[in-house]
């Protein structure tokens, strides 16, 4: 929507808006949120609203710690739920530091900047259409989540109610509400795990819409008195979550990827673009799947890919290019979870696709068997390389790419590292209690 100010102080007179919360986003993908009441809004509109950016994960040094937000005013919404006080709008801002300039720091700025580069270039747009997966778990008596799934229950339990199916259709009325175009929302394979699909937008609304989408399952399946989570992978043995990204390249006459003479009726772009995700697909990896918890997704056998290649014809490699064609077609890039941070996520791809295109980078041949049947041997004859199988070894390919540095920018970029080596730090000086199973009484 192009909303002016006059429009936004009509709205929030007529529907009596008492808090505003202005929204973005950190290093690490999380929705900060800075909650004004409604007499802030004048120095909100007049981009005068201040904070301090200090204690942001991410941000800045204390030196430098005071800064501005800039809303966009296009993302303004009233959200559907209300507090007994009253309703809340969001509006999802742009961080300025305080000689007017963007702040590098700022994931969203600098997916803006990213997309400039694109439009450079001679595209109009970068699409991307999201599928991301969750679990929905039951919570105890003091609202924290607990590790028992509800709808495995309900089938022993012989509930009168699938909570599950009435907590998603919930979920999928708010977001139409809210103005999102979903197109399916079903149940997933694993047992308490769904996915909702909605429409494709371009870059900045696609990840703006990741951020706002998230925020409405926790919201709304707490008041169905279930938890949601987007970790990756919360019980082992069944399928965790992704969120498979489809994109596509548009100019002025439409998608760039569709080319009716070329191989498979894909263009010249689409196998550049490829080329360009498949050099760097090591080196993203870090930023599409950035927990330590990412890693126990991509392994065989749950449906989540493990090696670098592609196919036309079937679902186990990383990028699937699906049937569609026309203003639909597409590539899929299927290693992504829903965790990562969707600006810093869709910045790395669309850089890595056009360092393809300016390179021209060639697509390895399409592999259409099943990789998983592969031997060694075989995936090394076929130029088949793994995933990164931890976050340790992700990040020092991350580190290693004069590309994704580009695609962050230097300042993201090193305290992207820096965060998730002190992470895997962390992680890798516990002593777990498979550790403790396995070791404690065969030693
Ligand atoms: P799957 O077959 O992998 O389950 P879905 O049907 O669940 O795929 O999701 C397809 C997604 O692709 C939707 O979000 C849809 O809007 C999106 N999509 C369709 N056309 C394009 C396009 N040209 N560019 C990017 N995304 C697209
Ligand atoms: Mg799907
Ligand atoms: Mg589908
Ligand atoms: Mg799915
Ligand atoms: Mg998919």
């Amino acid at each position: 929507h192009d909303y002016s100010k006059e429009d936004i102080r009509k709205m929030v007179k007529e529907e009596n808006v008492r808090f505003l919360r202005l929204m973005f986003t950190d290093v690490l993908g999380t929705l900060k949120n800075v909650e004004v009441p409604i007499s802030q809004l004048d120095d909100l509109l007049d981009d005068k609203l201040m904070f301090d950016g200090s204690s942001i994960e991410g941000f800045v040094r204390i030196e430098e710690s005071d800064m501005y937000l800039r809303p966009d005013l296009s993302t303004w919404m009233i959200f559907p739920w209300s507090s007994e006080r009253g309703k809340i709008a969001r509006v999802i801002c742009g961080v300025y530091k305080t000689d007017g300039t963007p702040f590098e720091g700022d994931p969203r700025n600098n997916l803006i900047r990213v997309l400039d580069d694109m439009k450079k270039a001679g595209f109009t747009s970068f699409n991307i259409g999201p599928e991301p997966e969750f679990f929905l778990f039951k919570m105890d008596e003091n609202g924290k989540p607990t590790l028992n799934l509800n709808d495995q229950g309900s089938y022993f339990d012989m509930a009168p109610l699938d909570l599950g199916g009435n907590c998603r259709r919930d979920i999928v009325l708010t977001l139409e509400e809210m103005g999102f175009d979903v197109e399916a929302a079903h149940h997933e394979v694993a047992p308490g795990q769904h996915e909702i699909d909605f429409k494709y937008a371009d870059a900045l609304n696609a990840a703006d819409n990741i951020q706002t989408f998230k925020l409405v399952v926790k919201t709304i399946a707490r008041k169905h008195g279930l938890y949601a989570t987007f970790m990756p992978k919360p019980l082992s043995g069944i399928n965790g979550s992704g969120m498979h990204l489809n994109m596509s390249l548009f100019h002025e006459n439409g998608d760039a990827f569709y080319d009716e003479n070329g191989e498979l009726q894909l263009s010249e772009v689409a196998y550049n673009f490829m080329g360009g995700l498949i050099k760097h697909a090591r080196s993203y990896t870090a930023i599409c799947d950035p927990l330590v918890n990412s890693y126990k997704r991509l392994v065989p056998g749950y449906e989540a890919p493990v090696y670098v290649a592609w196919s036309g014809s079937n679902r186990s490699p990383l990028i699937r290019v699906p049937n569609a064609r026309g203003l639909a077609t597409r590539l899929e890039l299927r290693s992504v979870d829903p965790t990562a941070n969707p600006y810093l996520a869709i910045a790395a791809v669309l850089e890595s696709g056009m360092d393809g295109l300016r390179n021209k980078i060639k697509a390895p041949k399409s592999i259409d068997r099943n990789i998983y049947r592969m031997n060694a041997e075989e995936r090394k004859e076929n130029d088949i390389v793994n995933l990164p199988d931890n976050l340790h070894n992700a990040v020092k390919d991350l580190a290693a790419d004069k590309v994704l540095e580009d695609a962050l920018g230097t300042k993201l970029f090193n305290s992207f590292i820096t965060a998730k080596n002190i992470e895997y730090n962390s992680y890798r000086t516990q002593v777990s209690e498979w550790e403790t199973n396995q070791y404690m009484d065969k030693y």
